[in-house]
């Protein structure tokens, strides 16, 4: 079977100290659940519940103002104790619920009553997605209602496509959904296209290491009325990105003669999370996480109630075997720092990481040798080095290309000179103190 990959750059990408995908352990629930007010992109929720007030699991707690910013619920039963306040990693204040666990659970070790029986239309759909606050759990946490009303709005037909490309092992609990929930993910699959009058097919874009993922999905989309099919993709670092895999998946309509129209992209874990809302009126409440990175005694993937602090996590997989040097959620490609241990668990922690100082290496920049590799592995076509020297020596405003990079971070994976190519390119970080 043919493999369709992007055409120029990526890096293979392995790190030893990921949790193994084979197995996933069930996380202790947590003693106090710290759901914040505000998840980026959407902005801040107006808050439902005050300090004081009792709250059952999976209780509206939060409701989005705009669009943007998804419905939040209460991950276990309990008492509002207080309202924290803090800055996150990028300077923006933020302000959480902390629920003290207390009472008795809605959804947990319960029958679920199935409503969807006898189908639901488009329309009820997007309403049960925004009352439930179904987001894209795989990257940003845009709400998928959202995301559905915009593509009906252009009125062009389009391609569902399953993303389960796996690019980096920190994907790991991406991984565990495709195998532990498969029939979850491929039913909110249907639940999709079905409900989506554009919608004229399902692509299971699989990395070809995957193979087996993608024939059981295929297997079990079968019983369903709604042409599907998988498509192999390259497993090169980052060919999950929007962009690459586009890339990968013209070149499959261009070969087989097909017309793919639009594309949504949706990950496993947000379609097993529309299959939950749809079929048991169940909010998100919990994701699995892969837990890991060299200073962490057990790595493994655990099915985590949100909220619970990533502190916890750390000591649920034996502690620390050493002070880490750095821990952020995501993956160290493009990891997001965590200043604090008390910080929770959200709807798109996909994996924690505390590393020692030697994996993360010395840090220290160097100066550019010349050496080409970040051109080399630049999906995008671009040359770093040069990007970054005009912005950081000439200081120069104009920098032909800059706003095509995507910051995927391969630059600075290969850069033995360590310089933050992506962050000062991206202009994330200025030229003074980068
Ligand atoms: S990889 Fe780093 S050292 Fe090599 S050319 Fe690029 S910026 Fe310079
Ligand atoms: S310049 Fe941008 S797109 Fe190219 S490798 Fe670096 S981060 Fe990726």
């Amino acid at each position: 079977m043919k493999v369709y990959s992007f055409p120029r750059g990526g890096v293979s990408f392995d790190d030893p100290t990921v949790p193994s995908r084979d197995a996933s352990v069930v996380a202790f629930l947590p003693a106090f659940s710290i759901i914040p007010l505000t998840q980026y992109p959407g902005g801040r929720v107006d808050a439902l519940v005050s300090v004081g007030n009792f709250v059952r699991e999976g209780m509206l707690v939060g409701r989005g103002k705009n669009s943007d910013a998804a419905n939040i619920h209460a991950t276990i039963p309990g008492q509002v104790v207080r309202s924290v306040e803090w800055n996150d990693n990028e300077g923006r204040p933020n302000e959480a619920l902390v629920i003290r666990l207390e009472g008795s659970f809605k959804y947990l070790g319960k029958k679920e009553e199935n409503f969807l029986r006898g189908g639901v239309s488009r329309k009820e759909l997007l309403q049960i997605l925004t009352d439930y606050g179904i987001v894209e759990m795989e990257s940003s946490g845009r709400p998928v209602a959202g995301m559905l009303a915009e593509l009906d709005n252009t009125g062009t037909s389009q391609t569902l496509v399953v993303r389960c490309v796996f690019d980096d092992p920190w994907l790991a609990a991406d991984y565990v959904v495709c195998r532990e929930r498969l029939q979850a993910v491929v039913e909110g699959s249907c639940i999709i296209a079905m409900n989506g009058a554009q919608i004229k097919r399902i692509i299971f874009a699989v990395s070809h290491k995957e193979k087996e993922i993608g024939d059981a999905l295929l297997s079990a989309a079968a019983q369903y009325d709604i042409p599907s099919a998988v498509i192999l993709t390259g497993s090169r670092y980052p060919q999950r990105n929007r962009r690459e895999l586009e890339l990968a998946l013209r070149g499959y309509e261009k070969k087989e003669g097909v017309d793919l129209g639009a594309l949504l992209i949706l990950g496993p874990a947000t379609l097993a999370a529309v299959y939950d809302a749809v079929k048991y009126h169940r909010p998100i409440l919990d994701r699995y996480v892969a837990v890991g990175g060299s200073a962490v005694r057990n790595p493994r993937v655990m099915l985590v109630r949100i909220g619970k602090r990533i502190g916890d996590l750390f000591e649920e997989c034996g502690g620390f075997v050493d002070v880490p040097y750095r821990v952020a959620t995501g993956s160290p490609l493009s990891g997001k720092p965590v200043v604090n241990l008390d910080e929770p668990v959200t709807k798109t922690s996909y994996a924690v990481f505390a590393m020692l100082r030697a994996q993360a290496g010395d840090g220290l920049k160097r100066n550019c040798i010349s050496c080409g590799e970040c051109r080399n592995v630049c999906p995008v076509g671009l040359d770093p080095e040069e990007l970054y020297k005009r912005i950081m020596v000439l200081h120069s405003a104009h920098n032909p290309g800059a706003q095509e990079c995507h910051g995927c971070g391969c630059c600075d994976l290969m850069c033995p000179s360590h310089l933050p190519l992506s962050d000062v390119i991206m202009g994330r970080i200025s030229g003074e103190s980068a």
